[in-house]
């Protein structure tokens, strides 16, 4: 069993598809019954160790698709394993669409939702804000419905909660009307982008700049709702999209991954970005074709500290020589109450470090993850990070009260894993 990335490789004794809550809870108790664990994944689109291992896998793949759909408060309940590409055109039928998104849409609803993905946009809080309600069951068997309204508490707990408490079998998520986006984007110097983002961060909906430190230029991306056509998507350009953005872009990395060279390749890659411009339903505006596997983390700080921050990783790529064709990306994302989520009460600026899956990340992901705890930084939950108990207590001020939760919805440990203990675990003095 390997995750999208492949840096991640197990091998379960058992794979379990429960096909509705009451079939998930019985293999639940079943397993409570025999003293076994259980791991779920969603669309294994994470990097860290969060769905690995030796004892029962549980996915479900075998529950997707809507269950009701209220048009007049615009909440839809579905099936916690539909996958979020299947999810936006369901819910497009209805009118209805996520207030925003990350950069793909293969992940399951439920694996979104539990680790806080998030897209950008200042004004936007991330994709687990969305759900009101939902069917958990606990590591104790018992199926909780935990409804936002009458226990807004024991939401914002496990809200983001990674699969540590229970198995999300639904989920009722607050929707907006469905809206077209209209995308721009642009290549040019990261000094200009610096100078103009918090224009741009007042003006745009949506800003993310993807920063190349080997020629120190960006892309810029900007995103705002409009009424505008959808633009016409023939298949000959969702063809060049393939082979110009991933192809091409693979065979790049290749080359300069092999030859140790890197600047040639940037410059080219430079050239062949076009300014471009489109109008799309927001469900199809948001995805990109991510063909080219990497490696990937992404920290979480308080906005303010953007430049700062932005200015030491800068200085450390230089200092330290790394090399790699792959940007840091760099987004905004609104605070929150979700007691672990990245952007628990604090309006964000997410920065993620990417290599090319052949490279060598460590010494470079090692590097930043430092600057970003010196900073305060918070680990994206489904992207590597090396962060263990002490480091996220000492960031997440409800760290202890979630453990507090989390021992009591899951007293045996049914759900942990070896990487879950790391970050649960106390160590011993
Ligand atoms: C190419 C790529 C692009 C990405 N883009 C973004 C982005 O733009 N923004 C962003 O924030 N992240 C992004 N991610 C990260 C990704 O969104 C998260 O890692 C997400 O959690 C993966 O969802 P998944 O369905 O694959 O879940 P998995 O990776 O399979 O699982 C994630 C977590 O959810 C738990 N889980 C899964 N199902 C359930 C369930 N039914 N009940 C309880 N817990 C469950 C798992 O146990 C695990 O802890 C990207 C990842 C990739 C590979």
């Amino acid at each position: 069993m390997k995750n999208w990335a492949g840096n991640l490789e197990f091998h379960p004794k058992s794979i379990l598809t429960p096909t509705s809550t009451e079939s998930a809870q019985a293999l639940v108790k079943a397993h409570l019954s025999a003293n076994k664990n259980i791991r779920m994944r969603g669309s294994a689109h994470s990097w860290t160790g969060l769905i690995a291992t030796k004892e029962s896998f549980l996915h479900l793949d075998e529950m997707q698709g809507l269950m009701e759909v209220d048009a007049s408060t615009q909440l839809i309940k579905a099936k916690a394993g539909t996958k979020l590409s299947l999810f936006g055109e369901e819910a497009f039928k209805h009118n209805l669409a996520l207030p925003n998104q990350g950069d793909i849409n293969h992940q399951s609803l439920a694996g979104a939702m539990s680790t806080g993905t998030h897209g950008t946009g200042v004004t936007l809080q991330s994709m687990s804000n969305q759900i009101k309600n939902l069917t958990l069951i606990a590591g104790t068997g018992e199926i909780l419905n935990i409804d936002g309204n009458k226990n807004p508490e024991l939401l914002n707990a496990v809200g983001v909660s990674f699969g540590s408490v229970g198995l999300m079998t639904e989920a009722t998520l607050k929707m907006i009307p469905a809206y077209k986006l209209k995308v721009e984007t642009f290549a040019e110097d990261m000094k200009t982008s610096l100078e103009k983002f918090k224009s741009r961060l007042k003006d745009n909906r949506h800003l993310e700049m993807f920063y190349f430190p080997v020629g120190d230029w960006s892309i810029v991306k900007m995103m705002n709702v409009t009424e505008e056509k959808e633009s016409p998507q023939s298949k000959f350009q969702k063809v060049s999209e393939l082979v110009l953005e991933n192809w091409l872009y693979e065979g790049l990395n290749i080359l300069a991954h092999k030859t140790n060279s890197y600047r040639g390749p940037d410059k080219f890659m430079r050239k062949f970005v076009d300014h471009k411009v489109f109008v799309n339903w927001s469900h199809r505006a948001f995805p990109s074709a991510r063909t080219v596997r990497f490696m990937e983390m992404e920290f979480n700080l308080p906005i303010e500290k953007f430049e700062e921050v932005f200015e030491e990783l800068k200085a450390s790529i230089k200092k330290n020589n790394f090399q790699t064709l792959f940007p840091i990306e760099i987004r905004f994302v609104k605070g929150d109450e979700l007691w672990l989520s990245p952007a628990y009460k604090r309006d964000s600026v997410y920065f993620a470090i990417h290599t090319y899956i052949q490279q060598d990340f460590r010494p470079y992901f090692e590097e930043m993850q430092n600057i970003f705890k010196r900073h305060g930084g918070r680990p994206h939950w489904g992207k590597w990070h090396s962060l263990k108990h002490d480091d996220l207590a000492a960031v997440y001020p409800k760290w202890q009260e979630f453990k507090q939760v989390r021992s009591e919805l899951d007293p045996k440990g049914l759900w942990l894993n070896e990487h879950l203990r790391s970050l649960f675990d106390k160590p011993e003095a």
